[in-house]
């Protein structure tokens, strides 16, 4: 460029200014060019200035300007750029054709001016939340929309992360809610620190966050992440000088397994958070247990589970067995759970075989035992009073020989009373070779422990092994309850169980009670027991401990 007042205009412009010849080949680049995009003149010269569109408009608006262009017309519009390091911005641009004495196009003179600030001015306290000024749903829906459209092109997968506080409410409460408003901005300051550059985390409102992934490489890495998240909240939050410790809840969806629309994908995130939730808090869950079932196969899941004791992850977690003629839990089952550190809490079904098979079953058995009998006698000790507690059993743990002198072993230590301890067997185990069973069975019950049959009505069931074994209980199998209300077979099964069990004087527990329809049945055909999610389901120990504290006060 020559030294003209003129050229200097350009070189001191705010504006963005390329010169390219008739091919749309760059020759000329304004400093403001390279501080906006951040390449420099070299870099440029000689080349298409694609390298600065960004793919967000369609080739026909870009075969609409270069036919306005080469017609010799003015051609102005708004348009989205990419700068070097892929960020994007907003242009407003103006291509001027540069026309000679003979009325051809020698060259394009481009004119753009940043406008990325004022969109943002316009458009960001609608798309983002104004206390943690994080995206808000409805940027998160736009967002989660184009991920997927553009996954679905790629064969890709977008996961959706969904996290609830736990007991955010008490901290409202009992704190303020400027507190509490506080302390959803410092949350929202740790998982931006937490996800990576280009993933998005939004806030719904409430204490409700969304997470969108859509590169990520494996269903383990997502494990990784929302382990991440929820390792984030560790350290206290400082508020008002008070320590304060949070937990959150995390559901994950992932499309398009589980949705391939929005809407779809974040319920089904949002329904799995409640999981997590009613799992105990503090973890997290996949939707759809096929997604859990493969993750598992791709971990050396023998090896974990070697591990798995000695490093403290399972839990037991109590289910209450309710009277419904009073309302009150009168005992609870011990049901395990493994706490794993990148699954989050995985059910028994999962891995209770391959415990079986490699043995594992006994030494984690006699954990289950002792932690449930410790957990009686707390409550013994404590003054809720005895509550009964059923422990299942496995048969490879019933067939082994020092089982008697194990369980002897714990209910000396943890000095539970043997009257309110309940060990459930099932059918099958029941059926193999009666003669060495009954010794066992005698042999414990000389202990003073129970008997009950679990998963009734399931196997083999013989009313002859119910008159010579030492059975207390009989538990009806959740195939019976589930249809109780139309299947007029189900229910005269149910029936026949009640009737039998009366008349020869044992306990009757339905399992797997959902709603007030099946417990109304129920009570018809007077089988007062009952343990089902209708009540509550498995939840932790400190829970079921308020659950029975509170109703020492009724
Ligand atoms: P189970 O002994 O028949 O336990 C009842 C199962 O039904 C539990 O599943 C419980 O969470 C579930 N359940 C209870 N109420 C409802 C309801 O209303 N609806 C539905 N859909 N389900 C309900 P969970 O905890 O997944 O345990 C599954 C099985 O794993 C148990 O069945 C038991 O056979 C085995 N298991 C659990 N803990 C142990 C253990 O410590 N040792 C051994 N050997 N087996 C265990
Ligand atoms: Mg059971
Ligand atoms: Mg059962």
């Amino acid at each position: 460029m020559p030294h003209h007042p003129l050229s200097r205009i350009i070189e001191q412009t705010a504006s963005i200014v390329v010169m390219t010849d008739v091919h749309g080949v760059v020759e000329y680049v304004n400093p403001a060019f390279e501080k906006v995009t951040g390449y420099t003149s070299d870099e440029v010269l000689g080349k298409n200035p694609d390298f600065f569109s960004s793919d967000r408009q369609s080739e026909e608006f870009y075969a609409h300007m270069w036919s306005t262009l080469l017609a010799g017309k003015v051609y102005s519009n708004n348009l989205i750029h990419k700068r070097k390091d892929g960020s994007l911005f907003h242009t407003e641009i103006t291509i001027t054709p540069l026309i000679d004495d003979n009325t051809d196009i020698t060259h394009f003179m481009v004119i753009a001016r940043d406008i990325s600030e004022h969109i943002r001015d316009k458009t960001h306290p609608i798309q983002h939340d104004s206390l943690t000024d994080l995206p808000n749903r409805n940027l998160f829906m736009d967002r989660l929309q184009q991920a997927i459209s553009k996954a679905q092109h790629h064969h890709r997968l977008v996961a959706v992360l969904f996290l609830d506080l736990d007991r955010f409410r008490n901290i409202n409460d009992s704190l303020g809610h400027t507190a509490g408003d506080q302390l959803l901005r410092q949350l929202g300051e740790r998982f931006r620190k937490t996800i990576r550059e280009g993933d998005t985390i939004a806030r719904f409102g409430g204490d409700e966050f969304a997470i969108l992934l859509d590169d990520f490489d494996s269903d383990n890495s997502l494990s990784l992440i929302a382990q991440k998240i929820l390792n984030s909240l560790a350290m206290a939050f400082e508020i008002n000088s008070h320590e304060i410790f949070i937990t959150a809840s995390i559901g994950i969806s992932i499309s398009p397994h589980d949705g391939d629309d929005p809407d779809t994908l974040l319920r089904n995130a949002d329904i799995a958070m409640c999981r997590a939730r009613e799992l105990g808090k503090n973890n997290f869950q996949y939707y759809s247990e096929a997604m859990t079932a493969h993750v598992f196969e791709h971990l050396s899941l023998e090896n974990s589970l070697r591990h798995a004791l000695e490093r403290n992850e399972f839990i037991l977690h109590y289910q209450p067995q309710v009277d419904t003629r009073s309302g009150k839990i009168f005992g609870v089952e011990a049901l395990l759970r493994w706490q794993h550190p990148e699954l989050g809490l995985v059910m028994p079904n999962h891995f209770i075989s391959l415990l079986e098979e490699t043995g594992l079953i006994e030494p984690v058995g006699i954990w289950v035992l002792e932690t449930a009998c410790k957990q009686s006698r707390q409550w013994h000790q404590s003054g809720i009073g005895f509550v009964h507690m059923s422990v299942n059993l496995s048969s490879r743990q019933f067939n082994n020989r020092h089982f008697i002198a194990s369980l002897q072993n714990i209910i000396k230590e943890t000095q539970v009373n043997p009257q309110y301890l309940e060990l459930e067997l099932t059918e099958s185990m029941l059926m193999r070779n009666t003669s060495s069973i009954i010794t066992a069975l005698k042999n414990l019950n000389a202990l003073g422990v129970r008997f009950a049959i679990d998963d009734f009505g399931t196997g083999y069931s013989s009313l002859n092994y119910l008159r010579r074994f030492p059975i207390d209980t009989i538990k009806i199998d959740r195939a019976f309850i589930r249809d109780i209300t139309h299947d007029t077979d189900d229910r005269a099964i149910c029936s026949a169980i009640i009737g039998m069990t009366q008349s020869l004087s044992l306990k009757v527990i339905a399992e797997g009670v959902e709603t007030h329809a099946q417990l109304d049945i129920l009570k018809t055909k007077e089988c007062h027991y009952i343990q089902g999610n209708v009540f509550s389901p498995a939840v932790p120990a400190a829970k079921i401990t308020q659950m029975l504290a509170d109703q020492l006060l009724i």
